[in-house]
């Protein structure tokens, strides 16, 4: 008789860790991950632009004392553009998913890193022509691979799909491609828009606006912050390249899209 009191007891007991306890620890996991939008979630997503969140992460770029560089227009998250006017809602919910940086047509772009050319295409309008590197953790320090995209190029880069570029070599020059017809009229807008996204993996197919072969938009920032040398705070230390090639800090594997001029 006690036995089989134990054994009810028990089978009770195993009901109840069924239906009660593991029932309500999946539904705490699916909390778990809706507080965090956009981590699991995002690699399975469409990767359309307008899934993406984008806020803006309080980094504050400090340009180096000893050098004039070309400095952000609108900085990543941002809801306006460099003239104030506000981004257009249906684009990543009206936030800014890369930087500006205003730049007379014709000026050389730098590598940011060292890396290889993934691709380059004429893009239509808000793209214009563009260009994708792919950098390796060896090629940036950072624990992860990065894929930048240099957007409204004067021209189609020379440069072949697979070659290798150094850090601060010219990659491509600046123009407005893309800008004109729309907010900014028939003038355009001359300037860089930079795009970075990081990734585990290597071998990601990235192209035009939306393809983006699963990567995760991050602030370019992020890259000069976790490359610098206090990451621990807010403000980011810029360092660049010259237009002869000349790179600061030194030992620096990430520098400024565009060359800075000694003071
Ligand atoms: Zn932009």
């Amino acid at each position: 008789m006690q036995l089989t009191m134990k054994l009810l007891v028990l089978f009770f007991g195993v009901l109840m860790l069924v239906t009660l306890v593991l029932p309500g620890r999946s539904q705490g996991a699916s909390q778990d991950r809706r507080r965090q939008p956009g981590m699991p979630q995002e690699q399975t997503m469409e990767p359309t632009r307008g899934d993406e969140m984008i806020r803006p992460d309080g980094l504050q770029p400090v340009l180096p004392d000893k050098a004039r560089c070309p400095e952000i227009a609108s900085p990543f998250g941002s809801e306006t553009r460099y003239d104030g006017s506000r981004r257009p809602s249906w684009e990543f919910g009206g936030y800014h998913g890369g930087i500006d940086i205003s730049l007379a047509e014709g000026t050389p772009l730098l590598a940011l890193a060292a890396g290889t050319v993934a691709t380059k295409d004429e893009g239509g309008q808000l793209e214009g022509n563009y260009l994708w590197l792919r950098h390796s953790p060896d090629d940036t320090g950072l624990p992860y691979w990065v894929y930048s995209k240099y957007q409204h190029l004067l021209s189609l880069p020379e440069l072949s799909i697979g070659v290798r570029v150094v850090a601060g070599q010219v990659v491509a020059r600046s123009g407005k491609t893309g800008t004109t017809g729309g907010h900014f009229r028939a003038y355009g807008y001359p300037h860089l828009h930079l795009t970075t996204r990081k990734s585990p993996n290597g071998d990601l197919i990235v192209g035009a606006r939306g393809s983006t072969g699963g990567a995760n938009l991050i602030d370019p920032l992020v890259i000069y912050h976790e490359a610098g040398a206090k990451p621990q705070e807010s403000a980011v230390t810029i360092p660049y390249a010259t237009i002869d090639g000349r790179i600061w800090p030194q030992g620096t594997r990430v520098v400024w899209p565009v060359a800075c001029q000694p003071k």
